[in-house]
């Protein structure tokens, strides 16, 4: 049975894996994409990589997922950044998607089955802002076109807030024709003599708000307006979230929009969000020029996907740390030579850490324990890793091998240069004479070159080391 913790009940939801081949209809999966209006920073890494674990996750355990992944490329922040920087926003928007997607690309995210623009769906957009004018919870003032929340009776159920408090504490308000603070736009109308991206509407040139982008695209792709599960990061939740769920009950009248909420927990710098706006975030290629892709995924898989992150230097660190033993446990095992058959004792170490990292994971994705469970099986055995012969060897090596792969790491190769090879090589002639410093010496010089060794009863095992120094 899978859990999944859902954001709209407070309550852990049970799912029952399906039979391979036997699901008809794929779970629906919505998540919130990217504004492109700049280069995606950690934040938004520790969003998609959770997303992408869930999905590669359910899917492992046979369940059929179809995962949609919209793109707003209409918004203010793009506009404000296109005048900025004196360009077009449609250019903008392009060449920052564009973008998204190569990073996407070499975070080895493939699990999104479909990205969609909003630009793409206008028409879809204004025949859900018309549906809801027929059935009165839109209304027009000078600036645009709005939802009246005060109509919707279920408006705050995902975020739980009180509404009263959140209309005192409004900033001022720019539409004073809006008949509540809480009240959103569905379409806004052009600023005369403003450079903007519009379209024409039957209520006048303008473009969609943000939260009805977003339910015309799960309309449009999903071909309803209910649907199993919707993820974002934990920010998103209120407006965004809570005013997709007013949107999309109020036009089909079918509750609940999304059976399933999932929200991922906010990444901290020095106790604030990184964020564009707070200019304290890290680009994921500027993170990809100094770590190879592996340690992001152990450091955020490290922490679980609900829980809020504290970017600091043990953050790095410490993932890279966990991969360099993993990686040194693997390179042992290449060199054990011993003949024999799997014994029974290292076939039940194997099951039983096996069983633990599925219960792990399947109790709501909970990736840290499961990465435990996985370093209790490699310490087991790491122990006593001489007695083991060459049959049982693989047997763990093809274990760490899928867990680590289930979870969307691809350890670094284990294959050496040549010019370490030789350098390998010539350590162990000087020190088969028993001329120590020089040998030393040597495993400085392989060090710096981003290798490490060790001398085992075995002979020397060597390795590629992760993150030699964070402030490199
Ligand atoms: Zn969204």
């Amino acid at each position: 049975m899978v859990v999944i913790y859902n954001t709209l009940t407070g309550k852990k939801e049970r799912m029952k894996p399906p039979k391979p081949g036997r699901q008809k209809k794929p779970l629906r999966l919505f998540v919130c994409g990217p504004t492109v209006y700049d280069y995606s920073h950690l934040g938004h890494a520790r969003t998609y990589l959770a997303f992408d674990t869930i999905v590669n996750y359910l899917r492992h355990r046979e369940f059929l997922v179809f995962y949609l992944q919209n793109i707003t490329d209409i918004d203010d922040k793009i506009i404000e950044r296109a005048v900025e920087e004196r360009k077009n926003p449609k250019e903008l928007a392009v060449f920052f998607e564009k973008t998204y997607y190569q990073d996407m690309k070499s975070l080895g995210i493939k699990s999104v089955n479909k990205y969609e623009r909003a630009s793409d769906h206008i028409q879809e957009i204004q025949s859900q802002i018309s549906r809801l004018f027929k059935k009165g919870y839109a209304y027009q003032t000078k600036n645009g076109v709005y939802f009246s929340v005060k109509k919707f009776k279920n408006y705050g159920i995902l975020s739980r807030q009180n509404l009263d408090e959140l209309r005192h504490g409004w900033r001022i308000e720019p539409d004073l024709e809006k008949k509540d603070p809480l009240d959103f736009a569905l379409w806004k109308f052009i600023k005369p003599n403003a450079k903007e991206l519009f379209w024409p509407s039957p209520w006048g040139d303008g473009r969609p708000g943000w939260h009805i982008e977003d339910t015309a695209i799960a309309e449009a792709i999903f071909g309803k307006l209910q649907y199993e599960l919707h993820g974002g990061a934990i920010d998103l939740k209120f407006p965004h979230h809570e005013s997709e769920i007013a949107q999309a009950e109020a036009i089909s009248g079918k509750k609940p929009y999304v059976k399933i909420w999932l929200h991922t927990g906010v990444l901290l710098v020095e106790e604030e969000k990184m964020s564009k706006s707070l200019r304290n975030f890290i680009t994921i290629r500027d993170f990809l020029k100094r770590h190879p892709v592996a340690v992001m995924r152990v450091a955020f898989l490290r922490h679980h996907y609900r829980s809020p992150i504290n970017y600091n230097q043990g953050f790095v660190i410490q993932a890279a740390n966990a991969l360099n033993s993993i990686l040194e446990f693997l390179s042992k095992l290449n060199l054990i030579k011993k003949n024999g058959a799997v014994g029974s004792m290292t076939r039940e170490k194997i099951e039983t850490a096996k069983k633990e990292f599925y219960a792990k994971m399947d109790e709501d994705f909970n990736t840290p324990e499961a990465l435990a469970a996985l370093f209790k099986l490699i310490g087991g055995f790491q122990s006593q890793i001489q007695s083991l012969n060459k049959k049982e060897a693989i047997l763990i090596k093809n274990t760490v091998v899928k867990q680590l792969r289930i979870l969307g790491v691809k350890p670094p190769s284990s294959s050496m240069p040549p010019n370490i090879r030789s350098l390998i090589a010539a350590r162990e002639r000087i020190r088969a004479k028993r001329e120590f410093s020089r040998a030393d010496h040597l495993r400085k010089k392989i060090e710096t070159l981003g290798y490490m060794v060790e001398d085992t009863p075995m002979g020397p095992v060597a390795w590629k080391k992760m993150v030699p120094d964070y402030n490199q």
